[in-house]
């Protein structure tokens, strides 16, 4: 466990730490919280479903990398399952500040991976940027999902954005996490690029047809593989990278970056824009001298 996460843990109301230790100790946790988990934390705390939630924040944003900000954001994304998944913000040095992550993507990206094809609600530690409530309006629950942050009522979606642009205005009916997949294949890959086909499978580019996916590996024993799908906007500027979707899997596992040794792109040659060198210079920035296998399909 992460030093950070420990401290959170350690700074928790005792009424609380006592029930949440155990599913945070374990070592299969996953920075998720299982609906039958949340269930009964709710009946040992005497919290409220609202009151849990934010109790979890400072969990999430402890695993927070904020080398430039120092500002720790974390977000909890319920899926339609009732799982809960945990997200934080990423800043990268020695790139522009576009190729950040914030928490809330963290939060549904993370829900996503794991197979969620919606969200209920998002619990955040601060309102939410303009960037997010746009990245929020590409969701295939947009039109319902409920927004909660610390001392204020739940509002939708939809009242922290009114007048929205989305998906629509550009009459496109598809949308991110609506689980649709794609059925692309190649016969020249191998294990790990087949990996990165199979995000590629899930990605949602409507609007450039760049549909993408990455696959990492990491030089480390136990679970070696981390995936992500790129996840395009209506708005187009707050699109999510493939990259920084399979490394927020990697932040959420408790995996370090430097353990990463191998790490697969893999596009549509009939895509209108390319995510190979922005991949690399990310990759670059985050110092790893790792060569990018890449393939276009
Ligand atoms: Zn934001």
């Amino acid at each position: 466990m992460n030093k950070q996460l420990q401290n959170a843990l350690n700074a928790l109301p005792e009424n609380i730490a006592m029930y949440i230790k155990p599913i945070v100790e374990d070592k299969h946790f996953g920075a998720t919280i299982s609906a039958p988990q949340f269930e009964q934390l709710i009946k040992q705390t005497g919290l409220t479903d609202k009151q849990l939630r934010l109790a979890l924040l400072p969990l999430a944003a402890s695993y927070s990398i904020s080398p430039i900000s120092k500002f720790c954001v974390g977000a909890i994304a319920r899926g339609l399952s009732g799982q809960l998944y945990f997200g934080a913000n990423i800043e990268f040095l020695n790139v522009p500040l576009g190729q950040s992550v914030h928490a809330e993507q963290s939060a549904i990206s993370h829900a996503w991976m794991k197979g969620e094809k919606g969200l209920q609600d998002i619990t955040i530690n601060y309102s939410p940027c303009g960037h997010c409530r746009q990245f929020m309006n590409e969701l295939s629950t947009a039109e319902s999902m409920r927004v909660q942050l610390p001392e204020q009522t739940e509002k939708s979606l939809q009242q922290y954005l009114p007048e929205s642009f989305g998906p629509k205005d550009l009459d496109i009916d598809s949308r991110l996490m609506d689980g649709k997949p794609l059925t692309h294949v190649s016969a020249e890959a191998d294990q790990l690029m087949q990996k990165a086909i199979d995000a590629l499978n899930i990605s949602h580019a409507p609007y450039s047809g760049s549909y993408g996916g990455i696959a990492i590996e990491l030089n480390t024993e136990g679970e070696s593989f981390y995936c992500g799908a790129y996840a395009e906007n209506a708005a187009f500027n707050p699109s999510l990278p493939a990259l920084q979707v399979a490394l927020i899997q990697m932040q959420m596992a408790g995996k370090d970056f430097s353990t990463i040794s191998a790490v697969a792109l893999v596009e549509l040659k009939s895509g209108t824009i390319s995510h190979q060198a922005c991949t690399q210079s990310v990759l670059d920035a985050l110092a790893l001298d790792i060569e990018l296998k890449y393939l276009a399909i």
